[in-house]
């Protein structure tokens, strides 16, 4: 299956994540940290054949993300940011923050309840996960 995933709440950090381990070179790049258990779940997910995307609202670019996952040690498959997501599905007139059947994403990973609602209404999966939620990994997992 092709699995995506939001960064802001969902993989990278707010304040009340417990965060993977950085390393120096990590730390003078300015490497956004990520939340505890991404890299073993991202690997893991690899693992059993899946493909790994980002689907993120935000505007960073492309290479800056490949470069901060690929700095843990994670290759992502494919990364759709604001930019790419305005280009294919804003430019059709779909009104949706996020519309993962349009980059034959299968299944949605998101913290956002909004998105959630868009997925019952629009035909899309999602699994919802709350920002405070320390079994995430589990969580996900579960209804992969
Ligand atoms: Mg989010």
């Amino acid at each position: 299956m092709k699995i995506s995933f939001d960064l802001d709440d969902t993989i990278i950090v707010n304040n009340s994540f417990e965060c993977e381990q950085q390393t120096l070179m990590q730390r003078i790049f300015g490497v956004e940290r990520i939340r505890l258990g991404t890299i073993a779940l991202f690997k893991e997910l690899k693992a059993k054949g899946h493909s790994i995307c980002v689907y993120t609202t935000s505007y960073r670019s492309v290479g800056k993300i490949r470069f901060m996952f690929c700095s843990y040690g994670i290759s992502i498959d494919e990364i759709i940011n604001q930019i790419i997501h305005e280009k294919k599905v804003r430019s059709v007139n779909m009104p949706m923050s996020k519309y993962p059947p349009a980059f034959g994403i299968d299944i949605h990973i998101d913290d956002s309840i909004g998105v959630g609602m868009e997925g019952e209404r629009y035909g899309f999966k999602t699994i919802i996960v709350s920002v405070d939620d320390n079994d995430w990994v589990n969580s996900i997992m579960k209804q992969i």
